[in-house]
């Protein structure tokens, strides 16, 4: 057993009911055991955060952003241990944990600049009226709670943690019971940098300590990143006490492919779309969209293309994708196999479990899926793609729209015009033109419809955690 938690600046073990197997999937096996935190040690780390807020409030933008430069350096110095911490327990291919690590280096490097720039944010607020002054000032919402999944760990963590203490906000962050160790990193190198105690702590769990979190009554903000149905768990405990959330939640998104395309490129971008992550990213584009007068050429290049890709263990073989990164997953998406077979789809690549140890499954296509279909229409979270035709524009972004949720889509054409009009078209949050999902920290990151609410990244991830107070004064 590990000291797995980090409360008010201490390592202390777990002493909740739950026992968490941390498990390399390659293998199917585990290498790691802690116990979960109690209800009462929820409690004392928030308790912890509540008592160090009034010292990181006032702790100046200067302070604030060399504790972020500290975290982005450390976390440099530390790529080889954490890459290869990754690939074990999520199974990802390396360039792929390369990708997540520089991801988490960025965002600490992006908001330690934020925060320098604060004080000139905190402003007077010209009036038309006379008589009066007014000034801005950004406070901190307070203490957060930040719920996180696990297929991007190290990332989804920065993308909260980093804005969260830019801000001036105190956490408390409970990582996924799934890749509980890497987010351990953060509670390291805060120890090391000399965080002040209280500040940052990390308490790790299933259900019942997440649960426990998120409806704290002694929190002033929930930040939540996973499933649609804990999401609105969570979202009903937020709105018992009246209290914001921002909830980043699962999608279903489209890649829509028109006749102009170069099909080899197309081909590309649909598949690191699909096979990223071994396709356990909120925004797969898991609904593919293709014109009919290049779905001919298209579809058996796409065929080739999934059926060619190196599927194994990341850690012993050279690989385009990974495991699956949970038993949970691995069942869940082999059911959807078994649901395209009781619904007769059609389909031309995979759809099946490898037989070899560990959680693999190949990556797959079914194509002229209905729009019915429960694999047109629900998360995934696995390599699967469906594909349909289309033939005009409008019948493209309808069907790309008709969806419950509306997180990010890609649009491929060489006719920029049309692809700037398609992607303004399209009811979701980001959109990619003729491109790999490539995020960049100061653009934004969210959904709409059931894909959650608020956005992460840039100056809105900021915002999130920032309270506008105005102070007025009668000149006379
Ligand atoms: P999940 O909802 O099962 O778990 C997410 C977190 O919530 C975990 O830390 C879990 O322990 C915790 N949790 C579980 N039950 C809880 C409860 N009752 N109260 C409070 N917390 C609880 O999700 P997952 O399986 O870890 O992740 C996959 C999901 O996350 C997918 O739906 C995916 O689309 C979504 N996701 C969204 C984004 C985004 O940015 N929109 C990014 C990554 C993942």
């Amino acid at each position: 057993m590990t000291m797995s938690h980090y409360i008010a600046g201490r390592w202390v073990e777990g002493q909740g009911n739950d026992c968490i197997s941390v498990n390399d999937p390659a293998l199917g096996l585990p290498f790691a055991e802690l116990m979960a935190a109690s209800v009462a040690q929820v409690d004392q780390a928030v308790n912890a955060a509540r008592q160090a807020l009034p010292e990181w409030k006032k702790a100046s933008a200067g302070t604030r952003a060399a504790f972020l430069r500290g975290f982005a350096e450390q976390l440099g110095l530390r790529r080889e241990e954490l890459i290869a911490l990754q690939m074990r327990n999520n199974g990802k291919p390396r360039h792929e944990a390369e990708i997540d690590l520089d991801d988490a280096v960025a965002t600490f490097a992006y908001y330690a600049d934020l925060a320098e720039q604060l004080p000139e944010k905190n402003r007077d607020v010209p009036l038309a009226a006379p008589g009066f002054s007014a000034r801005t000032r950004l406070e901190p919402v307070g203490v957060v709670g930040l719920i996180v999944p696990w297929n991007f760990p190290l990332v989804t963590s920065a993308w909260k943690l980093a804005p969260a203490l830019a801000a001036g906000c105190t956490v408390v962050l409970k990582p996924s019971e799934v890749t509980p160790l890497i987010e351990q990193a953060y509670g390291q190198i805060a120890d090391k940098l000399g965080l002040p105690a209280g500040v940052l702590n990390i308490v790790n769990g299933k259900a019942e300590t997440g649960a426990a979190l998120s409806s704290h009554n002694g929190l002033d903000k929930l930040s939540f990143t996973g499933s649609n149905s804990v999401g609105s768990q969570v979202m009903r405990s937020a709105s018992a006490q009246c209290r914001p959330v921002t909830l980043e939640l699962g999608g279903k998104s489209a890649i829509v492919v028109f006749d102009d395309c170069d099909v080899d490129q197309a081909v590309e971008w649909i598949v690191a779309g699909i096979t990223w992550n071994a396709g356990q990213m909120c925004s797969a584009t898991s609904r593919l969209l293709v014109q009919d007068g290049i779905a001919d050429a298209l579809l058996p290049r796409l065929q080739q293309a999934l059926e060619n890709l190196r599927v194994g263990n990341p850690l012993t073989e050279e690989v385009d994708m990974g495991p699956l990164t949970s038993q949970a997953q691995w069942l869940k998406v082999a059911s959807y196999f078994a649901t395209a077979r009781e619904e007769g789809l059609e389909c031309l690549a995979g759809g099946k479990t490898l037989d070899r140890d560990g959680w693999f499954v190949s990556p797959t296509l079914y194509i002229e899926v209905p729009e019915d279909s429960r694999l047109w229409t629900e998360e995934i979270f696995g390599p699967v793609l469906c594909a349909r035709r289309f033939s005009t524009e409008e019948q493209a972004i309808a069907q790309a729209n008709d969806s419950r949720f509306g997180l990010v889509a890609t649009v491929c054409s060489t006719d920029l015009e049309r692809a700037e009009r398609v992607a303004d078209a399209l009811e979701v949050g980001h959109v990619w033109i003729n491109s790999v999902q490539a995020v960049f920290v100061e653009t934004s990151w969210g959904g709409t419809k059931g894909s959650g609410i608020g956005r992460e990244l840039g100056p809105w991830g900021l915002s999130a955690y920032q309270s506008v107070k105005h102070v007025t004064r009668c000149l006379g």
